[in-house]
């Protein structure tokens, strides 16, 4: 799953996160040890017909699961089942159903088998049922809004400018929602999934379509096979109006689900799939094992994207059209995320969620190798860099990678399962070598294949490749908590003639890890590499030099894991810009350069980087330009004009005009003009803001003019704010349009301010309130996990605002409209 996944929440919601208060009080959790559930019954098959009744949000199902007794007789069988309606239940011989006698608390099912079944022994359950989604209430997760499992999208038809769909998300035991079965991820079955829909839909489910029939009351029954075993969780239904796009890798299907008016650009957006596939064959050494793969997109689909086996669903924020492509394609390391499941995940399954890690720290780890296979080894160690920043914030030093204490199954999806999890692949990586830390994924996917696995499995495969011993790196880093926080201090005696290297380890833990770093000692272009194992809370390290070098560079390949300070000089860091070069190396120049721009020298430095021949680096260097120093403005406009013109990449080209704009030139407004007729929404936006500074009759006679066609991004939210500012009435649908069409995102809660700045402004009754119920519905809309930080600004702050400034306007109406809309403890005042 991917909540850009944490998948999806963290990245869009990262700030809130970061406010995020302390544990609740009850942690009576912290003593309860989750262990993998007890296997009494394996199952083997599921047969299942389904039917849907789109007014009631109903599906009627009927279905034959096989299973056996894994080792033990037993004459009983569990299932979970949520919230359905059971019909029937009997046990099939020889396709004659004899009922059976169950017991149901509307959440497991209880059946009582008609005998004594041996270990290994199969049979075969029918259950007839009615599943009722929308009437199953469920703790959900953060990354799913909540667990109904089977989801109906405006089911029917009464929401206009959105498609009827139906769509099914199972992680984390969801899909017994739908399906009754053992909703664990240490089973595995085949499964054969038909479903009857009106027969302008298309559907999707697992492995391969292997009928399709036409029923005379205008439905048709879609039969989908899948021939391989997977978890109950991977198992999924799609149906809805979409276009199909196909492609293949080698004979295999490879297709792409979209809403119609996304058909021409589904390539743009998921095309690199087959390249991907034969990526991930080749380095895990398993060629693509599944039958087909399919991607399809789902309204109202909060979580970023799941990977049901060859059937992945992604959000419909993955449908961007060609104007958003033109800055590159954000969702491409969901798909390779995704993607990279279909072997970590599905093809072998963690066999609980404390081990949830084995099946995304891969995907997460996944996105990092395609940027550096795809891109070069900038780019890969750009996502690197930025995953363990996602960790390194998130403030979870005290959790383990493999948790086996929890509250809620849902908490194990987080930075440290993620993004901490890929980062520790990473530096095993770097310890064992490339060759071997892939032959050992190697090993563990074939050992383990349709199959569960623990963490314990992917130890053994690195230990019987590498022939090392790894029981400490697991205990130290899969089974234990936290990061080392390292001090460095770099000194040379020239009476010695030595080098010396201090590294403390500051963290307030007691833990102290063990770590193999490379020590680099530079002599101008000339490297001496040093390995050394820093393993105490402090170590020294010394080594001889003739004279003093012109950098020692710990942690020579930036792979370490950790926080860090060092006391090297703004010329080591330049050294290390140059002749140590990686993006890491690269980065940490930039960044110390740009804490001394008061120093002619370092803002010598930044203008040189400006020209970094990777676009990250580029973006970054210009991220950090004080703008209000003097002499920074001096030197670098030269080079902020070339890359406003120049720039190959569209987002650098954009973040060079904002800076551009600063200048407040009269001189540059016909450059302006002419970027905000880019085909990029960011360089528009940016170059239209930057218009607006010195021009504010020309910027809306512009916005006005680019109105006309969608706009986007920040396009759409610099026309917005342009027409609010200057305060004209007609563009008032055309404000309100822009808010509700944007997605669930951090860009639309900054829009809020601006919407508060026009609702405090209208006179007009109709649109405050239209205003007002925008704001609500997306306010409700945010989920649970995040609303204890958005809710006292959105409550406390805007609507409470605009219903006093209403109120203070004698617009009693309006002003108790908006209080009607605030919770009892902000009505309180009113
Ligand atoms: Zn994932």
């Amino acid at each position: 799953m991917k909540k850009l996944s944490i998948c999806l929440l963290l990245a869009i919601m990262n700030h809130f996160l970061l406010a995020q208060p302390g544990q609740p009080a009850d942690t009576s959790w912290k003593k309860q040890y989750r262990e993998t559930t007890t296997k009494i019954n394996d199952l083997v098959h599921t047969k299942l017909d389904t039917k849907f009744d789109f007014s009631k949000s109903y599906m009627y199902g009927k279905a034959w699961i096989t299973l056996q007794p894994h080792f033990y007789p037993t004459d009983s069988l569990r299932l979970d089942a949520k919230g359905m309606d059971i019909h029937k239940i009997a046990i099939v011989k020889n396709g004659k159903e004899s009922p059976l006698k169950y017991d149901y608390d509307n959440w497991q099912l209880n059946i009582h088998l008609d005998k004594t079944y041996k270990g290994g022994e199969q049979y075969t359950v029918f259950i007839d049922y009615t599943s009722k989604p929308n009437e199953v209430k469920v703790k959900g997760s953060a990354a799913i809004s909540d667990a109904r499992g089977l989801y109906f999208i405006n089911p029917t038809g009464e929401e206009k400018d959105k498609p009827t769909e139906i769509w099914t998300q199972g992680e984390t035991e969801a899909n017994s929602v739908w399906l009754p079965t053992i909703d664990k991820p240490n089973q595995k079955m085949t499964d054969e999934i038909a479903m009857t829909v009106p027969a302008k839909y298309v559907t999707l489910s697992n492995g391969k379509l292997a009928s399709q029939k036409k029923n005379a009351d205008g439905t048709r029954t879609d039969t989908w096979k899948m021939e391989l075993p997977h978890a109950p969780y991977l198992l999924f239904m799609g149906v809805g109006d979409f276009a199909i796009i196909k492609d293949s890798y080698k004979d295999k299907e490879v297709s792409y689900y979209v809403d119609k008016e996304y058909a021409s650009v589904a390539r743009k957006i998921f095309g690199l799939t087959p390249q991907m596939i034969a990526f991930y064959s080749k380095i895990t050494g398993v060629d693509y094992p599944w039958a087909k793969y399919s991607q399809i997109t789902g309204h109202d689909y909060v979580s970023g994207a799941m990977e049901n086996t060859t059937a992945t669903l992604h959000s419909d924020a993955a449908q961007q059209d060609a104007r958003e492509l033109t800055d590159g394609n954000n969702w491409e390391l969901v798909i390779a995320h995704e993607l990279f499941h279909q072997w970590f995940g599905d093809y072998v399954t963690t066999e609980s969620w404390s081990n949830i890690t084995l099946n995304e720290s891969f995907a997460n780890y996944s996105e990092t190798l395609w940027n550096e296979y795809k891109y070069g080894k900038d780019a890969g160690d750009d996502q690197n860099f930025s995953d363990m920043q996602g960790y390194l914030q998130s403030n979870s030093g005290k959790k383990d990678l493999v948790r086996f204490y929890y509250n809620d199954k849902e908490d194990v999806f987080d930075a440290v399962s993620y993004n901490k999890g890929g980062r520790i692949l990473h530096m095993l990586r770097n310890y064992v070598g490339d060759s071997a830390f892939f032959k050992a994924l190697n090993l563990y996917l074939t050992t383990n294949k349709f199959k569960s696995a623990e963490a314990q499995q992917l130890r053994l495969a690195f230990e019987e490749v590498s022939g090392k011993d790894l029981n400490w790196y697991w205990n130290q880093w899969y089974y234990g908590a936290g990061n080392p926080n390292l001090d460095i201090v770099y000194s040379y005696d020239d009476a010695a003639k030595k080098i010396q290297v201090i590294v403390n380890q500051t963290q307030t833990s007691d833990k102290i890890f063990k770590l193999p770093v490379a020590i680099d000692v530079y002599n101008g272009a000339n490297k001496i590499r040093y390995k050394v194992w820093a393993q105490n809370k402090s170590d020294t390290f010394s080594f001889a030099s003739s004279s003093k070098p012109d950098l020692v560079n710990f942690d020579g390949d930036k792979i370490l894991l950790c926080t860090k300070k060092e006391n090297k000089t703004l010329d080591e860091y330049i050294h290390q810009y140059k002749y140590a070069g990686s993006y890491l190396d690269r980065r940490e120049a930039i960044d110390f350069a740009s804490k001394h721009q008061d120093d002619a020298k370092a803002v010598t430095f930044l203008k040189t980087s400006l020209k970094d021949k990777y676009e990250g680096l580029r973006s970054f260097a210009l991220s950090r330009l004080d703008m209000k120093k003097d002499n920074v403005r001096k030197d670098v406009e030269p080079v902020l004009l070339d890359l406003a013109k120049n720039d190959p990449k569209k987002t650098v080209k954009a973040a060079a005009i904002a800076k551009l704009g600063t200048y407040k030139k009269p001189e540059y407004a016909s450059l302006f003009k002419a970027a905000a007729n880019d085909s990029s929404y960011t360089v528009s936006g940016n170059a239209l803001e930057a218009l607006s500074e010195i021009d504010s009759v020309g910027a809306l006679a512009e916005a006005k003019r680019l109105a006309q066609q969608p706009a986007k991004g920040k396009l759409s939210s610099v026309i917005t704010a342009i027409m609010i500012e200057s305060g004209d009435e007609s563009s008032a649908e055309m404000i309100l349009k822009n808010f509700e069409s944007m997605p669930l995102s951090q860009n639309k809660f900054n829009f809020l301010q601006s919407m508060g700045d026009f609702l405090g402004k209208t006179k007009n009754a109709d649109i405050f309130k239209r205003g007002i119920d925008d704001i609500v519905t997306f306010r409700d809309a945010i989920p649970e996990a995040f609303k204890g930080q958005t809710d006292p600004y959105i409550n406390g702050v805007l609507l409470k605002g605009l219903a006093a400034k209403k109120k203070e306007a004698g617009l009693t109406e309006q002003s108790e409209y908006v209080i009607s809309k605030l919770p009892a403890e902000d009505k309180k005042g009113f």
